[in-house]
C-alpha cells in the first residue's frame, strides 16, 4: 500500500516513548477557575451571571449573541468579571469564580455505568437535528480549525469566497494525528476511550450525513491501537487510516493531503468545499459525552511534559484551571528557567506566566529547560532552500522573511504568506537559526462576530 503522506515536513524527535504510556489522571480542582468571555477567532460570550451569583457545575454561565452557551466546569462562587490573560494573548474579559470545597468532580457526574459499546443504537437513529441541537446545547469546541466550535462547523456558513462552492459532507475524520513531540492525550483518549471516540464519529456521520468514517493515526502508533481496531471490527463505514508519522501531519491541509483528499495545506475551510469534515479526538468524545449522556464539554485531556516539568502527565483538566494548577500536578518545574508553552514544542506559543487558564484550545503544555529544543544562533540567510523544501503549504519562507525584513507586506502577501498555517517547521530546519514564521503577520480570521 502506498505510504500515505504529505509533500514537505520535517521529523523532530518525537519523545513520546514516556507519555504514551502514561495513564489519563484527573487534576483535583482548584481554589480558582477562570473563564474567557472571549474566545479567538471573534467569538465573545454575554454573561448570564453577576458577581457574588452561585453557579453549578455544568451551568450555563454565559452565551454568544446567537446562543452558543459556556457551562461552568465546578460549582462556585462568581468573585469578579473583569479582564486577565489568556493564553493566546493579551487580556480579555473573563469569569473568575471561587471554587466550592467539598464538591464532586464535574463531568463525572451523572455518566452511566454502562458502556458506550452498549444500548447505543437508538441515539444513531435519532434525527441529525436532535443530534444537532444536543451538540449545541453541550458546548463542545473545537480546538482545530479556526472557525472555532464544533456545532458550528456541523452547520458551516457560507464560503466566504463565492467561487468556493460549499459540499455536503460524505466524509468526516477523527484527526489523531498528534505530530507534535512530547503530545500524547489523543493516544491515550484512542488506548482508554476507544468505543466512546468511534461512537462519537458515527454520531457525527449522522449529524453531518458523511457516509464514511476515518480516524486518522499516525503509522508509528500501528501497533499500540488493539481496543481501537477491536472497536471498528465489524463497522463497514469506518476505518483506521495510519498516516506518515512527520510533522506537521495533525495540521488540517497536509492531513488531508495525506488522506489524498486535498491538494493544498493551506485550508481551514476545506471542509467546505471538498465535502469532508475533520474533527478532533477531544470534540468527537464531547459528542458522546453530549448526546448519550447529556453533559457538557466542561474539561479536556492534555499532555503537561518536556525536561523542564519533574514529572510529565496526561491531565483530565476542568476548562478554566490555572496552568499552574496543572504545573503543581505535575511536582512543579524542574528547574528555575524554564520555556513554558501553550501546546507543543514546534508550533506552541510561549507563555509569560502559567497564571492563565487551561481553555478548550490547550492541546498540552510544553515546559523546556533549554535542553530540548535550543535553538541556533541567528545568522544571516545562505539560501540553501531546506524551508521551501520542507513548507507543507509550498511557499518559499526565505522570499516571504526577506520581504517582510524590506516592508514589502504587499510583496509578502503576493508570495502566499496568508496560506501559512504557522506550523513552525521552516524555523526548525534553517541552518542559519532564523525563525521565519514568528515574523509573519497573523492570519486574518474568518468572522465570526457573535455580537
Ligand atoms: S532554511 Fe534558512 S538559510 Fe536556508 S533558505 Fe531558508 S531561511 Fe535561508
Ligand atoms: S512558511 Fe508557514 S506553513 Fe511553511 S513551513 Fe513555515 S510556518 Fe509552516
Amino acid at each position: 500500500m502506498a505510504r500515505l503522506t504529505f509533500r514537505g515536513g520535517v521529523h523532530p524527535p518525537r519523545r513520546k516513548s514516556e507519555t504514551q504510556n502514561l495513564p489519563i489522571t484527573e487534576l483535583p480542582l482548584p481554589d480558582q477557575l477562570i473563564w474567557p468571555l472571549e474566545v479567538p477567532p471573534g467569538t465573545r460570550f454575554i454573561p448570564l451571571v453577576h458577581k457574588g451569583d452561585r453557579v453549578l457545575a455544568g451551568q450555563v454561565v454565559a452565551r454568544t449573541a446567537d446562543g452558543f452557551p459556556l457551562h461552568a466546569s465546578a460549582p462556585g462562587t462568581i468573585t469578579s468579571i473583569a479582564p486577565r490573560p489568556v493564553p493566546e494573548g493579551p487580556e480579555v474579559r473573563s469569569l473568575v469564580i471561587r471554587v466550592m470545597e467539598e464538591t464532586g468532580t464535574p463531568g463525572a457526574a451523572g455518566r452511566p455505568e454502562t458502556h458506550p459499546e452498549h444500548g447505543h443504537e437508538s441515539f444513531l437513529e435519532k434525527s441529525p437535528e436532535e443530534l444537532r441541537h444536543r451538540v449545541l446545547e453541550a458546548g463542545v469546541a473545537e480546538p482545530f480549525g479556526r472557525a472555532g466550535f464544533t456545532a458550528e462547523r456541523l452547520n458551516p456558513p457560507a464560503d466566504a469566497s463565492p467561487s468556493v462552492p460549499a459540499a455536503a459532507v460524505h466524509t468526516v475524520v477523527v484527526n489523531a494525528m498528534e505530530s507534535e513531540p512530547y503530545l500524547a492525550s489523543d493516544h491515550r483518549l484512542l488506548v482508554e476511550r476507544s468505543a466512546e471516540i468511534v461512537l462519537g464519529l458515527r454520531l457525527t456521520m449522522r449529524m453531518t450525513g458523511g457516509r464514511r468514517g476515518i480516524i486518522a493515526v499516525p503509522s508509528d502508533n500501528r501497533g499500540l491501537l488493539r481496543s481501537l481496531r477491536k472497536a471498528v471490527r465489524r463497522l463497514r463505514s469506518v476505518s483506521i487510516l495510519y498516516l506518515d508519522s512527520k510533522y506537521p501531519g495533525h495540521s488540517e491541509g497536509p492531513l488531508l493531503a495525506s488522506l489524498g483528499l486535498g491538494t493544498d495545506s493551506s485550508g481551514s475551510r476545506r471542509y467546505a468545499r471538498t465535502g469532508v469534515r475533520v474533527q478532533s479526538v477531544t470534540a468527537t468524545l464531547a459528542v458522546t459525552d453530549a448526546v448519550i449522556r447529556g453533559l457538557p464539554q466542561t474539561r479536556r485531556v492534555l499532555t503537561v511534559a518536556g525536561n523542564g516539568i519533574r514529572n510529565p502527565r496526561n491531565l483530565s483538566v476542568p476548562l478554566g484551571a490555572p496552568v499552574s494548577a496543572c504545573v503543581s500536578a505535575c511536582g512543579g518545574y524542574a528547574s528555575d528557567t524554564v520555556l513554558l508553552l501553550h501546546g507543543g514544542p514546534m508550533s506552541g506559543a510561549a507563555l509569560s506566566s502559567d497564571a492563565v487558564p487551561v481553555t478548550s484550545r490547550t492541546t498540552g503544555l510544553t515546559v523546556l529547560d533549554g535542553r530540548g529544543f535550543a535553538s541556533l544562533p541567528e545568522t544571516a540567510c545562505i539560501r540553501c532552500g531546506r524551508c521551501a523544501d520542507c513548507c507543507p503549504a509550498g511557499l518559499a519562507p526565505y522570499r516571504i522573511e526577506a520581504f517582510l525584513l524590506d516592508g514589502l507586506e504587499n510583496l509578502a502577501r503576493l508570495e502566499g504568506v496568508a496560506s501559512c498555517i504557522r506550523c513552525g517547521s521552516c524555523a526548525y530546519i534553517c541552518p542559519a537559526g532564523r525563525s521565519l514564521v514568528r515574523m509573519f503577520p497573523p492570519v486574518p480570521a474568518p468572522g465570526r462576530e457573535a455580537e
